[in-house]
C-alpha cells in the first residue's frame, strides 16, 4: 500500500488519481486544514484523518496498514504566510516532516517521494535552472523545503532510508475529467485568480509588475500541468520500487510564459475580455524561473505531455465546477 500525505490538497489528490489508476493501493493521511474533505470523497481510496505534527496519528497508520512506499506532501505551502508566520511552516513542515521520517524507519519503510520547490534555488544565478544550481532559499517555504531534502540525506546515510525529491516549478490545470481541481482558500496562483476574474465575480485580476527585465516587462514561469506532474511521481515511486538511490528532479516543462502570455492564453480559452489593473511587483518574485528538465527525462523517463492552453482549459472547466460548489 502506498501513503500519501496531503492527498486532500490539489497536487496531492491528483497523484493519488493517477496512483489508483495504475493499479495501487493507496491511504490518504491529510488533517484537512488546507485541503478538503469533498475532494477525498471523489477519490474512492482510504482515508486517515491525522496531523503530522502529533506522531502518535502517523504511527497509527503504520500499525494499521502495511505501507510499501510514501508520497508526501502534507506541507503549508504559501510564500507570503511564511514570511510572515515562520514557526507555523518549521513546526509543520519541518518537524512534521520528521514525524513521518521517524515513524517509517520504526516500521522499516525505506521509499519516499517528496514534493519539493523550485523555491529551494531563491533567485536564479541563471535559467535554465538544472538541479545542481545552488540553493539560497528567500522565504521560509523554501527553506522548510530544503531543511527537509536535507534531513533526507542524513536519513539515507544512517538508516538507509532512499528518497526522490520533486522539484516543482509552477503546477496548473486540473483532472481532464472534472473530478477535481485546484482549490486554495485564499486563492494566491496566476492561473486561478484570472479565470476567477473571468467569471465575473466583479473580482479585478491583478498583474504584480509589468517592469520586469522580460520580453514584455511581466514575469516569466514554467507552467507544468498536475497531470503531467502526477505521472512523474509515479516514475518516481517506480525509480525507488527498482532500486534507484536517493535523488533530486525539477519537473517543469522547459518553457517560459510571461504573465501576459498567461493572462492572454485564459482570456482566449475563456472568450472573455478579463478585467484586470497592474499593480507594483509582488515582493519576492523572481523575474524569471524556468526549469532545465533533462534529468528528470533521462533518468525518469518523464515525458511531459500537456500545453499551457490545456492546462487552462482545465482549470477553466474546474473553476466553473468550483464557483457552483461554493454557492
Ligand atoms: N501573479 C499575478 N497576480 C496574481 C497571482 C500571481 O500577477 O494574482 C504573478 C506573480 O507575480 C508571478 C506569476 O504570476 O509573477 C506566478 O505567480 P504564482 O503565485 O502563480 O506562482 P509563483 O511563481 O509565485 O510560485
Amino acid at each position: 500500500m502506498i501513503l500519501v500525505t496531503g492527498g486532500a490538497g490539489y497536487i496531492g489528490s491528483h497523484c493519488v488519481l493517477k496512483l489508483k489508476d495504475a493499479g495501487e493501493n493507496v491511504v490518504i493521511f491529510d488533517n484537512l486544514s488546507t485541503g478538503h474533505i469533498e475532494t477525498v470523497q471523489k477519490l474512492g481510496v482510504e482515508f486517515v484523518q491525522g496531523d503530522l505534527r502529533n506522531p502518535a496519528d502517523i504511527n497509527a497508520v503504520f500499525e494499521n496498514y502495511k505501507i510499501d512506499a510514501v508520497v508526501h506532501f502534507a506541507a503549508f505551502s504559501q510564500v507570503g504566510e511564511s514570511v510572515k508566520e515562520p514557526y507555523k511552516y518549521f513546526q509543520n513542515n519541518v518537524c512534521g516532516s520528521l514525524n513521518l521520517l521517524d515513524a517509517m524507519v520504526k516500521h522499516d519503510c525505506k521509499k519516499i517521494v517528496f514534493s519539493s520547490t523550485a523555491a529551494v534555488y531563491g533567485e536564479p544565478d541563471y535559467t535554465p535552472i538544472d538541479e545542481n544550481h545552488p540553493k539560497h532559499p528567500i522565504n521560509p517555504y523554501g527553506e522548510t523545503k530544503l531543511t527537509v531534502e536535507m534531513i533526507m540525506d542524513d536519513f539515507d546515510k544512517a538508516y538507509g532510508l532512499k528518497s526522490v525529491r520533486l522539484r516543482y516549478f509552477n503546477v496548473a490545470g486540473a483532472d481532464t475529467s472534472g473530478r477535481i481541481g485546484e482549490w486554495h482558500e485564499p486563492e494566491t496562483h496566476l492561473i486561478p485568480n484570472v479565470l476567477k476574474a473571468a467569471l465575473g465575480s466583479g473580482k479585478t485580476f491583478n498583474l504584480f509588475g509589468d517592469d520586469y527585465d522580460t520580453k514584455d516587462g511581466t514575469c516569466v514561469r514554467d507552467y507544468i500541468d498536475v497531470n503531467d506532474l502526477a505521472a512523474a511521481h509515479l516514475l518516481a515511486l517506480n525509480y525507488l520500487k527498482n532500486g534507484g538511490e536517493t535523488n533530486v528532479f525539477n519537473l517543469g516543462t522547459q518553457t517560459g510564459s510571461t504573465v501576459k502570455e498567461v493572462f492572454k492564453a485564459c482570456e482566449d480559452i475563456t472568450g472573455k475580455e478579463i478585467p484586470f489593473e497592474i499593480q507594483p511587483r509582488r515582493e519576492g518574485d523572481p523575474a524569471i524561473l524556468v526549469a532545465d528538465n533533462k534529468k528528470a527525462r533521462e533518468i525518469l523517463g518523464w515525458n511531459p505531455l500537456h500545453s499551457l492552453n490545456e492546462s487552462v482549459q482545465t482549470a477553466w472547466n474546474w473553476e466553473q465546477i468550483l464557483t457552483k460548489f461554493n454557492k
